[in-house]
């Protein structure tokens, strides 16, 4: 276990020690939510921080486990918030699934339990999705019987994030996963969401156990922290050496645990998740221990500045 105090913040570190540091990379993997951004509204100087670092030279990739929201619609508001990065620039579980699916020449048809960006980005690929009934079932025994018919056209079950989760939705995966040629997919697997008001929110971690333990399967996990979703961004984003990549985030368990997954540098700050506590206190293991960690994306847009103005009067 690491002493107390260990993680340093990035902006107590000496002028050189920060020199040292925004050298020692040239592709920023950055999360979004809690880190750009919280309820896609921008946080102050975030758009400013990222522009910086790609005029820099750094290369700038978004890693999310959100799907809610289609990829069109996050690149549309990161163009609104001024924010560096085109659509291929942001990777999310719906990308990873469907180039997972594809390598299988996957053709059968999906249920998935997933918001509306989930489904649109999954149907835009050309899959074919198990429709659920939109009218709530009979509350009798006989009437969820009946409704619980194996269909063998469903060769894969995803499970995301969706506000309408229902209990038949659930009892559905059972039943496909009962098969075991139905593939077993899932995506964020977090025990909550943080959220500024009424929160935290139920994250889908008790959904996966539950339907893991009754299914007496292991899930194929496409999300932070899985090694099957850094494998797909390692490929696809040509990550060649990950020692020169930094990992930006907010979340311990998904952000700081997928950058030790990866091998990558990793910052975390403290604008959503994770607080100062668990910094000052670090009882989670090297493997997803920050290098430094900081306020958040304004106080290293302040660094970032700072080291820009020493380097331009040395010239
Ligand atoms: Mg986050």
């Amino acid at each position: 276990m690491c002493e107390i105090g260990e993680i340093k913040n990035l902006a107590s570190a000496s002028r050189e020690e920060q020199t040292r540091f925004i050298e020692s990379f040239d592709h920023v993997l950055s999360d979004m939510d809690g880190v750009i951004w919280t309820a896609f509204k921008a946080f102050p100087d975030a758009p400013e921080c990222l522009t910086r670092l790609k005029n820099l030279g750094k290369r700038i990739t978004y890693v999310t486990n959100n799907t809610t929201v289609q990829i069109d619609e996050i690149h549309r508001l990161l163009q609104r918030f001024e924010f560096p990065g085109d659509k291929p620039d942001v990777v999310t579980p719906s990308r990873a699934y469907i180039n997972y699916l594809k390598s299988l020449k996957f053709s059968k048809k999906l249920f998935v339990i997933g918001g509306k960006g989930l489904k649109y980005e999954l149907k835009q690929a050309g899959f074919d999705l198990a429709e659920t009934s939109a009218v709530p079932l009979d509350e009798t025994l006989p009437a969820l019987m009946g409704a619980l018919t194996d269909d063998e056209e469903v060769g894969a079950v995803i499970v995301d994030y969706e506000i309408n989760i229902t209990l038949m939705k659930l009892q559905k995966c059972l039943t496909y996963l009962k098969r075991p040629d139905c593939l077993f997919i899932i995506g964020t697997a977090d025990k909550t969401l943080p959220f500024p008001r009424n929160g935290p929110l139920i994250g889908n971690h008790y959904f996966v156990k539950l339907l893991s333990e009754l299914s007496e399967r292991t899930p194929r996990q496409m999300a932070k922290p899985s090694p099957d979703y850094n494998r797909f961004i390692v490929e696809n984003y040509s990550i060649s050496n990950p020692s020169r990549v930094l990992f930006i985030g907010d979340s311990i368990e998904e952000d700081m645990k997928f950058a030790g997954v990866g091998g990558y540098k990793k910052l975390l700050v403290l604008s959503g998740s994770a607080k100062k506590d668990d910094v000052v206190r670090w009882t989670r293991g090297q493997d997803a221990k920050p290098d430094y960690y900081i306020d958040n994306l304004a106080a290293l847009n302040l660094i970032l500045g700072m080291a820009q103005s020493r380097s331009n009067r040395k010239i």
